[in-house]
């Protein structure tokens, strides 16, 4: 019984062919093959048998008959021989026929009656023999019927050849069968002779010795209406006769059809045992394929012997492909492998920890998978450490959750750093706002005072000018900042983009001066109105061309930084724009994209805060524009916005 009861659309489907299924079936088939062969040589051995036996039964005719011809000739001849030597002039025939010593051994031998006859047919002499004919050694052949008889005539001639009549010989046929030795034939055979009305003249059949086989017929040459019949006593025998032959055949029969039941039987117990086993082996792929670990059963070396379907997938490569493999395997990041080959010799030495160890494998397309892999030993049925089984999961997910939730906390902090930077900006403008707005005030006053002095040095009146500019222009960006940090409306006007940029380039002089940078300019648009918060603009190209100062500062050439306006769009129909670009031969972007520019902190400067791009992106952004970052043709790195054109129709 097996342990457990598998579903039934696990057991595997069974397509054996027709001649695996009926194998038990050998043999009996076989015993039947060999049997009907051996009936079959049988069969053939008594048909040859049946026919040495008829040739004999006919040659044994023949030879009687032949020996009856014989003995007839010799008969013949010996009448001839008494007419030869007859004294055809003698006084007294009679005697002289009876004296003569061949008529008295014929008369012993054969004739029953020896008439003369002369050329008239007229008896001159006859000779008869008084007594029966001794019988000799076919005294087994009984005669039946007397009465048949026959002759022999032998012609007279004088010396000179004239017919003188004829000597008759006449014999009982019956006697010449008894005096002729048939010994040979009585022990084969019952023999027969036949009259022609069918009636038996002699025979040796004796009911103590019945024939058994079909009688043979042969009408006798020379004898007169006489048929020759043998029939034999023992006839070939049938194998079909014989019992013991019949039971062996049957018994041989029988063990094969035993056998073959037999086979039936382990076959069936085989069958099952093997869909049974075959079950548990599918059962147990299809449970170790659908597992969420991955597999690895290695041995001693370190060769893998085993992978599931999970562990497969895990690393893109194919059963096939990985079992058998050795260290360093093709999953293992090129970066890493001497890492994971220490690792792995660690393990091979039994240093494994319980807990698992994280690594990371390559994923066939290329992909990095973390994985977490849990060793221990593997031992066979008599407690062999044999090698390793590394139960493996894939934390790829898990690792990438724990990413987003670290980048989302770092985000968070980004987001409360800025958060106190704005207070802290809102702050520092406040306090900053008292003191410019004084210094402006005596800047102001001062200047009054000193025009109205003569002799002062006109040099003086314009430093005064400037402090009076730039604090003027500190005070702006103070209450720019200011506005920013309390989100109120952004205040946006129709303004001069060419103005706003040379006011720019005047107030980052002293940067570019000290970058050695040489600066070119093409602001030839005239009437580049755009609505803008005049100070947000100016922070955008002012961040703008500090970065390039700061892209070329250092370098060996001489730095180029160039700033020029001009018109897009427009000519469909399509709304028109003012781009600005700011350009430099500076180091160049090296693949940065704009996004990775503008992240909130990212700076490659030490004394950078990485805030600048990401604020003028969202000044651009608001005034509905875009801000594009590029390699400059020639080298260096180029940044582009747009604004919307306030064309003149428009109010
Ligand atoms: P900060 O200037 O404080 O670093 P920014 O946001 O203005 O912050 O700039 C972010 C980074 O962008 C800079 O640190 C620098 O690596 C890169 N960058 C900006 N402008 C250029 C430029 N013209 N050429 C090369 N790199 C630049």
């Amino acid at each position: 019984m097996p342990l457990v009861q598998f579903p039934q659309a696990l057991a595997p489907h069974q397509i054996e062919s027709i001649a695996k299924r009926l194998f038990w079936l050998l043999p009996a088939v076989l015993a039947l093959v060999f049997v009907a062969m051996m009936a079959l040589w049988a069969e053939f051995n008594d048909a040859q048998s049946r026919k040495v036996y008829q040739e004999t039964l006919l040659a044994d005719a023949l030879s009687v008959e032949a020996q009856l011809t014989a003995r007839q000739d010799m008969e013949k001849v010996r009448l001839k021989d008494v007419a030869s030597r007859l004294p055809l002039g003698a006084k007294d025939p009679v005697a002289s026929l009876a004296l003569m010593p061949e008529v008295v051994a014929g008369l012993d031998r054969l004739w029953n009656r020896l008439v003369w006859l002369d050329d008239n047919n007229q008896v001159i002499a006859r000779a008869e023999r008084k007594a029966p004919i001794s019988a000799n050694s076919s005294d087994e052949l009984r005669i039946q019927s007397t009465g048949q008889a026959d002759h022999y005539v032998a012609p007279l001639q004088d010396t000179q050849g004239f017919n003188r009549g004829k000597l008759l010989a006449r014999f009982d046929i019956t006697d010449l069968l008894r005096s002729t030795d048939l010994v040979w034939l009585n022990r084969r055979y019952e023999v027969n002779f036949v009259s022609e009305l069918g009636q038996v003249i002699a025979t040796t059949a004796s009911a103590a010795r019945p024939p058994l086989g079909t009688g043979y017929e042969k009408p006798l040459a020379g004898f007169k209406d006489t048929t020759l019949r043998l029939t034999p006593f023992d006839a070939p025998e049938s194998w079909r006769q014989h019992p013991k032959t019949l039971a062996l055949l049957g018994g041989l029969l029988l063990l094969g059809m035993a056998a073959s039941a037999l086979t039936r039987h382990e076959m069936r117990l085989v069958a099952r045992a093997n869909a049974q086993t075959q079950t548990e082996i599918a059962w147990r792929q299809a449970m170790e394929d659908s597992a969420f670990v991955g597999l690895r059963a290695r041995d001693a070396d370190g060769r893998i012997l085993y992978v599931n379907k999970t562990l497969c997938d895990m690393v893109g490569y194919s059963r096939a492909e990985l079992v058998g493999l050795m260290p360093p395997l093709p999953f293992w990041p090129p970066d890493a492998v001497d890492d994971l080959m220490a690792r792995n010799l660690k393990t091979l030495a039994g240093y494994t920890p319980t807990t698992g160890f994280e690594t990371r494998w390559r994923h066939r397309d290329g992909h990095l998978v973390d994985v977490m892999i849990f060793e221990s030993r593997l031992v066979n049925a008599r407690g062999t450490h044999i090698g390793w089984m590394g139960s493996i999961i894939d934390i790829s997910e898990r690792k990438r959750l724990e990413e987003r939730d670290r980048q989302h906390g770092e985000t968070l902090a980004q987001h409360a750093r800025l958060n106190d930077m704005g207070l802290l900006a809102s702050e520092l403008s406040h306090e900053l706002n008292q003191p410019l707005t004084t210094i402006l005030s005596y800047s102001a006053g001062l200047n009054m005072s000193l025009k109205q002095l003569p002799g002062v040095d006109p040099d003086d009146l314009v430093a005064i000018n400037e402090i009076v500019r730039h604090a003027g222009k500190a005070g702006e960006i103070v209450n720019w900042i200011r506005r920013q940090a309390s989100r109120s409306e952004p205040v946006r006007k129709q303004c001069d983009l060419n103005a706003i940029i040379t006011d720019v380039l005047q107030l980052r002089k002293r940067h570019i001066q000290q970058a050695h940078a040489k600066l070119v300019t093409d602001l030839s648009l005239h009437g580049a109105d755009v609505i803008a918060d005049r100070i947000g603009i100016e922070q955008v190209i002012s961040n703008l061309v500090r970065n390039a100062a700061d892209a070329v500062n250092g370098q060996s050439g001489r730095g180029i930084i160039g700033i020029a306006t001009k018109v897009l769009g427009g000519s469909e129909g399509g709304k028109k724009s003012i781009e600005v670009a700011v350009r430099d031969n500076g180091p160049g972007l090296q693949g940065r994209t704009i996004d990775m520019l503008c992240t909130t902190f990212y700076s490659t400067k030490s004394d950078g805060m990485g805030l600048g791009l990401g604020i003028c992106r969202t000044i651009v952004e608001s005034h509905g524009g875009n801000l594009f970052a590029e390699e400059a043709l020639g080298g260096g790195a180029q940044f582009r916005f747009t604004l919307p054109l306030v064309t003149p129709s428009a109010p």
